[in-house]
């Protein structure tokens, strides 16, 4: 229990798909006692679970397409409601102005992290990874390298794309957050909470993101809060 209602943080983090926003997430977990909602983690948690939900979702997931508002805004919602006694981050949602507007009318937004990464570097840090798909060893074209190009170091076996990683995904991907999610930055920045974090890399943009939460909520750890990771 954190306190009356009215104290408790609602903040959204945003930011494009690989503009590091799943490493600063769970660096703020790490640091902040918050209750972290992924609207990613928990549509694939439901596709494992073969939920009605997960079996209805899947199709837009593997093609990389938005889920359709009343689908997405149910679920969250229904998230939130289990947690009334909490801060809360939410990450991935909402993602489209109608999703905002169905938030704000049960549950108003004060603060949104905003990750503003260039759209080439994301294109670049996007397409460089590569796996084996029989042992789940990932590779990184830019800082961890097959030996060969294209085989697996171990078994010499071909290299794969995750679908989520081929660059016509990665495109539409970043297309259809242009489209759809840039309006939902505009929307906040009108209400004014919104924070923008500029930056080509995770490492430099995480200590002003911490360096801001630590204005608005108590730190759980000091000695790990010393090392900035
Ligand atoms: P993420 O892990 O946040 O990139 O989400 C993976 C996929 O889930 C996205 O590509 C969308 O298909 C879907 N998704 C996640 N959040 C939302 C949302 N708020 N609205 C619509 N679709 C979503």
């Amino acid at each position: 229990m954190v306190g009356p209602r009215a104290l408790l943080l609602r903040a959204v983090i945003m930011g494009p798909p690989g503009s590091g926003k799943g490493t600063v997430s769970a660096r703020i977990v790490k640091h902040f006692a918050l209750k972290h909602l992924s609207s990613g983690d928990l549509l694939r948690d439901n596709m494992n679970k073969r939920t009605e939900v997960g079996i209805l979702v899947k199709s837009y997931i593997d093609q990389g397409r938005l889920i359709p508002d009343g689908v997405m805004t149910q679920l969250m919602l229904s998230e939130l409601k289990n947690a009334d006694q909490y801060h809360v981050l939410l990450d991935g949602f909402p993602r489209t102005v109608p999703q905002a507007e169905a938030l704000d009318k049960v549950c108003p937004i004060d603060t949104v992290i905003d990750l503003d990464v260039p759209f080439e570097t994301i294109r670049e840090r996007l397409t460089a990874r590569w796996i084996h798909p029989a042992s789940g060893r990932v590779y990184n074209l830019d800082f961890n390298p097959p030996k060969v190009p294209g085989t697996d170091d171990i078994t010499g076996e071909p290299l794969v794309q995750r679908d989520d990683d081929k660059p016509e995904t990665v495109m539409k991907r970043l297309k259809s957050y242009e489209a759809e999610t840039k309006p939902v930055l505009e929307y906040y920045r009108r209400k004014g909470v919104l924070e923008s974090f500029s930056g080509t890399e995770t490492n430099k943009i995480w200590p002003r993101v911490h360096s801001f939460l630590q204005t608005k909520l108590p730190e759980v750890n000091q000695k790990e809060a010393a090392t900035h990771t």
